[in-house]
């Protein structure tokens, strides 16, 4: 596959695809596709927007769930096996405060709690979250930029028929089986995109949804972030009718949607012109809009093979289709 323009005729092969990338990520699905991206683009090409919806406080520290997730993987310190949290973790902290009573419902790492701790205390002091992450991503290595979607939180409400729920309620401690109703996004209105984001995504080429929750990790961003003016591709989170890990599937249906790649594709629908859905979805590929480009291909991520040959894929499509 090459680029073609008016004044020669082939630009680049396609071992060369460069291109400004802004992704914007929610925790675990976004993570593993950043990190493909991280993996080819140069470190300066790209840019990762993360959703602080889920943000929360606990044990009077700041917690950033998805924001760790995506810091932790691209820094190559997070745990395999989950996907979130640190590799070679252990739990001394929290037993501890278990056995003298505290909550355990969110389990801390006692390396994981370094990071919170750290955070809290900047932030106390008045720094910035953008500001912090940036200084915590350089500490760890990690070149490409990492932006919190805003300095000023957003709070995630899962509107369900057990009530309204704080994220992290609804996620980790009732495991998501509260009936969702729909959900609200406090302080969304007050919101400024982080310090670089407008930027970012005035000089991408191309913006790039990653395989995140659309109701609770995506959405929130697009909130804050308002317009996008570039060409925007999003990647199914759904697999033939399921999620690899979390309740994306079980909110469409509830929320009154049959779950599918197309349900996807529909959520987008005004927003995107690509969509990269999964082999096992080859047969919705005619359903979704007449509008938008299509790329069928392998989208589970098992691996970092898996992960970068996602990101090449779609940067090949990005290069030939918008
Ligand atoms: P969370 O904030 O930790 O829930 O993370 P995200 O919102 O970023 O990711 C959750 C979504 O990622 C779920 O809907 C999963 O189906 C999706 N996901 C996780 N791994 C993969 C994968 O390997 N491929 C695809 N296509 N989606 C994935």
């Amino acid at each position: 596959m090459a680029q073609i323009n008016s004044e020669s005729t082939v630009l680049r092969p396609s071992s060369t695809v460069h291109r400004r990338i802004v992704a914007l990520a929610g925790g675990v699905g976004g993570a593993k596709f950043a990190h493909g991206l991280a993996q080819i683009l140069p470190p300066e090409d790209l840019t990762v927007i993360v959703n602080t919806g889920d943000d929360f406080e606990h044990y009077g520290l700041y917690i950033c769930p998805d924001l760790d997730t995506v810091c932790y993987t691209l820094a190559g310190l997070a745990n395999p096996e989950t996907g979130w949290g640190r590799v070679d973790e252990t739990w001394n902290v929290i037993e501890n405060a278990s056995k003298l009573g505290g909550p355990d419902w969110f389990r801390l790492g006692d390396r994981d709690l370094g990071t919170h701790l750290e955070r809290t205390r900047r932030l106390k002091e008045g720094q910035t979250l953008s500001q912090i992450t940036k200084d915590f991503c350089k500490a760890w290595g990690v070149e490409q930029t990492i932006l919190p979607m805003s300095d000023q939180p957003v709070r995630t409400i899962v509107e369900t028929e057990a009530g309204d729920l704080a994220f992290q309620e609804y996620f980790v401690h009732r495991r998501c089986e509260p009936r969702v109703k729909g959900f609200r996004f406090e302080g969304v209105d007050l919101a400024e995109p982080a310090p670089g984001a407008r930027e970012a995504l005035q000089a991408a080429d191309a913006v790039i949804l990653c395989p995140s929750n659309p109701w609770v990790s995506i959405d929130p961003i697009l909130r804050v972030i308002k317009k996008v003016k570039k060409p925007v591709v999003a990647i199914s989170p759904i697999l033939g009718g399921q999620t690899v890990k979390g309740p994306a599937a079980k909110m469409f249906r509830e929320l009154g949607f049959k779950p599918s790649a197309l349900a996807v594709a529909n959520h987008y629908c005004d927003l995107i012109s690509g969509f990269v859905l999964d082999k096992i979805d080859e047969q919705l590929k005619g359903d979704i809009g007449i509008n938008m480009s299509t790329m069928v291909t392998n989208t589970l991520m098992k691996d970092l093979n898996d992960r970068s040959r996602l990101a090449q894929d779609v940067l090949h499509f990005i290069e030939a289709e918008l």
